[in-house]
């Protein structure tokens, strides 16, 4: 692929109210109409560019979402509050009581406890599948299946998603495809590779400041309207709106998102390659030895690389202790989960942001006790901060 998703963020000019290079932040929940009916047209979702209430739309994350839908190439975009809200309220909004997903067994520990034991008590089934093994996500679709949900590179095992493939599998049997794609942005757009909705926590990469929590929706207008629908929409009547103050300044951190991404990209398979060197079990869709690495060259964007994440296997979650104590002592980043900081960050994650998910499955996905994920950070100097880790292994 060769798609530029920087250059159509360059490509929006925003100005604020009083010709600011920023667009001005709305520091208002509602706003005044000059008549009474336009403020009945608005309701009724007739009047584009009004603004009614800010749980519903507001100027500032309007911004963002006309951004993110510009990178995503998408028609439109919602901001949450968190990533699993723009999760949840998608899912929600897609499926009635006896529907049926079918999601990757690896997935985000959160995603995977609201699909396991939060939409069952709503009459919606829940099949997890190997997203690898496209045969059993075909033999896994039913007549209500409503959705195919996956993570384009899943946490924390980094298997890569074959969007393209999965797009036919849902849309060849009345379904919706739905990706999580946290892990890469810009590094892949899957809208583009033919999926229907795109999530994101923006919590990560996107802000990449962990200062805030935050998260999008991008998809078709339709669909967007669905959601902030003031009858029915999850997004609209569950309320889950971002601080347009938090939003103003993810549209700013999203501008230098391509520069970080590359600069992940490239630590992180510096560390891959390094790591492999020593013997270490280490997995990165960048390393050639990965089961999906031919598969993401020929998905992926140019020029972003293979993304911030890797995984080393050590073994039993005591030594896994061990090493991310030492790594933290050491000075090579913090042993805290969250990911796409500017710091390299490290968690056993078995023991935290997989911890939903039980030990059983665990072992059936193949997700060892000691697995430590990386989320490596914007280090000038790589092979110093390589040193570091090489001395605590
Ligand atoms: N999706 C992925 C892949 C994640 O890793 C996470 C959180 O770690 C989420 C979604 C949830 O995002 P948030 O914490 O912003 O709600």
């Amino acid at each position: 692929m060769n798609s530029d998703p920087a250059k159509r963020i360059y490509d929006i000019q925003q100005f604020g109210e009083f010709g600011g290079v920023n667009p001005s932040i709305t520091d208002s929940s509602t706003y005044t109409f000059l008549e009474g009916e336009t403020m009945e047209e608005t309701f009724l979702g007739h009047m584009e560019g009004c603004f009614l209430y800010s749980r519903h739309w507001n100027p500032s994350n309007k911004y963002l979402a006309d951004a993110l839908a510009a990178m995503e190439k998408t028609e439109s975009a919602w901001i949450t509050a968190s990533g699993m809200a723009a999760i949840t309220c998608s899912l929600l909004q897609l499926c009635n009581s006896g529907d049926h997903i079918v999601t990757s067994v690896t997935t985000y520990g959160g995603t995977y406890a609201f699909l396991k034991n939060w939409l069952p008590k709503y009459n919606i089934e829940v099949s997890f599948v190997d997203i690898t093994n496209l045969e059993q996500v075909k033999n896994a679709m039913r007549l209500n299946t409503k959705v195919i949900y996956t993570e384009t590179v899943t946490n924390p095992l980094l298997q890569v998603s074959d969007i393209p493939e999965l797009a036919k599998i849902a849309h060849n049997n009345g379904a919706k495809l739905m990706v999580d794609n946290t892990f890469t942005p810009m590094i892949f757009s899957p809208a583009e590779l033919g999926a229907d909705f795109v999530v994101y926590s923006m919590t990560k990469f996107i802000n990449g400041k962990n200062d805030c929590v935050a998260g999008a929706i991008c998809g078709s207008n339709e669909f967007i309207n669905q959601l902030s629908n003031v009858n029915d929409g999850t997004a609209m009547l569950l309320g889950p709106v971002l601080d347009p103050l938090r939003s103003s300044g993810i549209l700013k951190n999203l501008h230098t998102l391509h520069l970080r991404m590359k600069q992940h990209s490239k630590n992180a398979l510096f560390v891959a390659e390094e790591l492999q060197k020593l013997g270490q079990k280490v997995k990165y869709p960048g390393l050639k030895d990965h089961p999906q690495h031919s598969l993401h060259n020929s998905i992926m964007n140019n020029e972003f690389g293979y993304g911030g994440i890797l995984s080393i296997d050590l073994e039993t979650e005591k030594r896994a202790n061990e090493v991310m104590f030492k790594m933290q002592q050491a000075g090579v980043g913090y042993l805290a989960v969250s990911l796409g900081y500017f710091r390299t960050l490290f968690s056993c994650s078995g023991h935290s942001t997989s911890s939903e998910v039980p030990i059983e499955v665990q072992k059936e996905m193949g997700l060892s006790d000691g697995l430590v994920r990386f989320s490596v950070g914007l280090d000038n100097d790589i092979e110093e901060t390589f040193g570091k880790i090489k001395r605590c292994l």
